[in-house]
């Protein structure tokens, strides 16, 4: 059995739809299991749905369900026959019906709580997942529609929740093989799930990737598949770097550490089912299905090759704290990441000094609190406009003197924080915001002038 997931960019219009559904027609193995994401940037604007009827700008709100309810129903004619449009109908109607009464809820009661959040958010995967279903049927494709909610099981940490996998492997292993015994395809909606007693709850903005893992995971799948709108990992991003290159061959430990730094391609949580049970994962552009794309697996061949890739992430903000005692005392560190936990704010990275420490965080919906708490017993400051450059590779670990290669190509480029991570498959900086195009540019000339074709394109 296979995996195939295709991302918002790959369902955004008809024509990518009949790209997509063309892939699946052209597996070549049986069973599939096919998850999606939401349609174009549907989440994106479900959020603003949320944030304007949390707002209680009902009137825009409306204007807004409306605007989604009219591309749905526009791009979603256009590839089902004629048949099953009116069942595509009544469904349309039946979820904007009760996506508006979740609005009118939200708009009225005036507070959004993030499990309100997620129930408007998961709108997105339930609409595309019945799409694909019927256009795929359309095609005259056996499909069954399998509702995420009832197989994917977390916990209740709404718009970050973790999945339970043993509850979950046992529900995808009842209903699964039972769906495909009559049917070549399986079509579930990606990034939304329910806790047991069904409230529902997403896996985090991005999360479609991880549940496919989790899938392929639960169901020992053969390969898990990303279809996404670029031909695999590249050397950096494309939309900011065009000449970035594609990786034929990436570890799971480097994937995961790219996209824990920032590379969208890939959720980070994506790789943890995959390792687990060693499956590969392969990253493909949808729009290009003969590129062989990125096989990202357990070990990759020996290479000399020591940077693979470099992540960034922007909005950054770095949070400077100097103990108000000469040295720092004892406990100081704890009593600071007991701060951050309290306020559920994630610590990226972190230096010390004698009598300060430096970190950086990218969540700042806490940061007033955190500060007049941190102010109790140390002096804080903290700037926005930040970004943290990552260049990750295995052999990183083994090669001396790249510190040396990168600083000298960005000797123009003030740096603060240094790390080089604890697996020692990366070294992360942290510069200014307007710097970062200047950075990634020239270390991306330096480590991918020359490269070793058998691990890029
Ligand atoms: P999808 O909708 O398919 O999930 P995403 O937008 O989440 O797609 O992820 C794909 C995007 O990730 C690409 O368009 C690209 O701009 C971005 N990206 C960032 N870093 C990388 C990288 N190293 N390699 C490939 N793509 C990257
Ligand atoms: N639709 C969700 C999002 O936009 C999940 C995903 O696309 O992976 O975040
Ligand atoms: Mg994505």
């Amino acid at each position: 059995m296979n995996i195939m997931k295709f991302g918002g960019s790959s369902l955004a219009d008809a024509e990518s739809l009949r790209r997509a559904a063309r892939i699946v027609a052209a597996k070549t193995q049986v069973p599939l299991v096919v998850v999606v994401s939401a349609m174009g940037g549907t989440t994106d604007r479900l959020v603003e749905i949320t944030s304007a009827a949390a707002a209680s700008d009902q009137v825009e709100a409306t204007r807004l369900v409306e605007d989604l309810k009219k591309y749905h129903q526009t791009e979603a004619h256009l590839v089902i026959e004629s048949d099953l449009q009116p069942q595509l109908e009544i469904f349309l109607e039946t979820q904007f019906s009760d996506l508006y009464e979740a609005v009118v809820k939200l708009a009225t009661l005036g507070s959004l709580t993030p499990q309100l959040s997620d129930e408007i958010a998961s709108f997105g995967e339930r609409l595309s997942s019945y799409v694909v279903t019927l256009m795929l049927r359309s095609k005259g494709v056996k499909t069954a529609l399998l509702d995420s909610r009832e197989v994917i099981v977390t916990d209740d940490q709404f718009t970050q929740a973790s999945p339970i996998l043993d509850a979950t492997r046992r529900r995808l292993l009842d209903i699964v093989p039972q769906l495909h015994l009559e049917n070549e395809v399986i079509v579930m909606g990606g990034f939304i799930a329910a806790t047991e007693n069904g409230d529902i709850t997403t896996l985090g903005r991005g999360g479609s990737d991880f549940t496919a893992s989790i899938v392929g995971a639960s169901l020992a799948a053969a390969e898990i598949q990303i279809w996404t709108d670029v031909d695999g990992v590249m050397t950096a991003d494309p939309s900011i770097l065009p000449e970035a290159r594609r990786l034929r061959v990436l570890s799971f430990s480097e994937a995961s550490e790219l996209a824990y730094f920032g590379a969208r391609v890939l959720h980070p949580s994506t790789v943890i089912p995959a390792v687990d049970s060693d499956i590969p994962v392969r990253v493909l552009n949808s729009q290009k299905p003969d590129v062989e794309g990125t096989r990202i697996i357990s070990k990759c061949p020996p290479s000399s090759v020591t940077v693979k890739s470099i992540a960034y992430k922007e909005s950054i903000t770095v949070v400077d704290i100097r103990s108000t005692r000469m040295l720092m005392a004892h406990g100081f560190l704890a009593r600071i990441f007991e701060i951050f936990d309290r306020f559920g704010t994630a610590v990226d990275m972190i230096s010390t000094s004698e009598v300060e420490v430096s970190l950086t965080i990218d969540r700042t919906d806490q940061l007033n609190e955190i500060v007049d708490e941190l102010k109790k017993f140390s002096e804080v400051t903290h700037n926005a406009g930040q970004a943290i450059v990552c260049l990750v590779g295995d052999n990183l670990r083994y090669t001396p003197g790249i510190a040396a290669r990168i600083f000298s190509a960005i000797q123009n480029v003030n740096i603060r924080m240094i790390s080089q991570g604890a697996s020692r498959r990366n070294v992360s900086f942290v510069i200014e915001e307007s710097d970062l195009h200047t950075t990634i540019s020239a270390l991306h000339n330096v480590f991918f002038d020359k490269v070793d074709k058998e691990v890029f394109a």
